[in-house]
């Protein structure tokens, strides 16, 4: 790996076919990776199997494709980091994982989701809503024993670190969060044996060689979360973020993947190319002016992140 490469990303969840919003993101994360002349990855987030829409990860490659975004690894093409499947990455989340134990950084958590959602809405002592009060924290072993003879199957949760957390994001500007103290001690492994989004995600940036990380802003309340993995695990920290605003629908809600008027099958019935899609996108977010069709390269050509609104 050329360390002074920028390295992006987009890792679609094949839970549906992308929407615009989706679609806008993705254009946004090639944009910025080749603009700084890096390398750009796809990664496929298809850990929660059971969420995963068959075909769907095939649909959200050929509709890139479609579209003119290209990548120089991903799970169709391979690349010196993969597998670009979450799903084939288990071992790699089981050693950081361990590493995370042998360091006493993980405990075994019995909450079950009808204690975890009263505990969310009881009116207690300032706690943040949803932050995990540390009910299993410090569990004695005969205690852990006692919940799981119940036949109670663990969590596992992550001690957050009690230090305010400080990054920079390209969009929204420098951000500090004190994790301990708005979502407390978080899941890493869910008690039906999955990994967390926050741990995968950060396992798989960080062997993946990710320098920047562009996403959806509704991602911008998880960063500081996996910053602390980042630390904890020893891997540096990704030099970049930039949390890009969400594409809202007519009404100005956020998209949902099951709307499939909203989604690039729709937009193609109607006629629409590749350069109409692609100009309409970048416009939406004030990188182009509206009604006129765009490339790929005359996209990235002229664009200037500042402008994004
Ligand atoms: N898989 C996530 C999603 O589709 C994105 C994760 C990320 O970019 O960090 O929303």
């Amino acid at each position: 790996m050329d360390e002074h490469q920028a390295r992006g990303r987009y890792a679609p969840s094949p839970t549906g076919a992308l929407h615009s919003g989706n679609l806008r993101t993705a254009l946004l994360a090639w944009l910025w990776a080749r603009q700084a002349g890096g390398r750009f990855v796809l990664r496929m987030e298809d850990l929660d199997l059971p969420r995963a829409r068959p075909g769907a990860a095939a649909g959200i490659l050929a509709d890139l494709r479609w579209l003119g975004l290209d990548w120089d690894e991903g799970p169709d093409i391979g690349g010196p980091y993969g597998p670009y499947l979450q799903s084939a990455r288990q071992t790699l989340y089981d050693a950081a994982l361990a590493r995370l134990r042998a360091r006493g950084l993980l405990y075994p958590c019995y909450c079950t989701r009808a204690e975890l959602a009263r505990i969310a809405s009881a009116p207690q002592g300032g706690d943040e809503p949803g932050r995990y009060p540390g009910t299993c924290r410090d569990l004695t072993a005969a205690e852990q024993m006692n919940r799981a003879a119940q036949g109670r199957r663990p969590a596992l949760r992550f001690r957050a670190p009690d230090a305010p957390i400080t990054f920079v994001d390209r969009v929204a500007g420098r951000v500090t969060e004190h994790v301990a103290e708005t979502a407390g001690d978080f899941v890493v492994r869910r008690s039906d044996g999955i990994v967390s989004y926050q741990l995968a995600v950060v396992v798989d940036d960080a062997l993946m060689g990710v320098t920047q990380v562009v996403r959806g802003a509704d991602l911008l309340t998880s960063t500081a979360r996996q910053l602390a993995l980042y630390d904890a695990l020893g891997y540096p920290r990704p030099a970049e973020y930039a949390h890009v605003p969400l594409l809202l629908d007519a009404s100005g809600a956020r998209m949902a993947k099951r709307d499939a008027s909203l989604g690039l099958a729709a937009l193609r019935e109607r006629g629409m190319t590749p350069a109409q899609i692609l100009g309409m996108l970048a416009a939406s977010c004030g990188l182009w002016p509206a009604g006129a069709p765009a490339t790929p390269g005359v996209l990235l050509a002229a664009f200037a992140p500042e402008r994004l609104s």
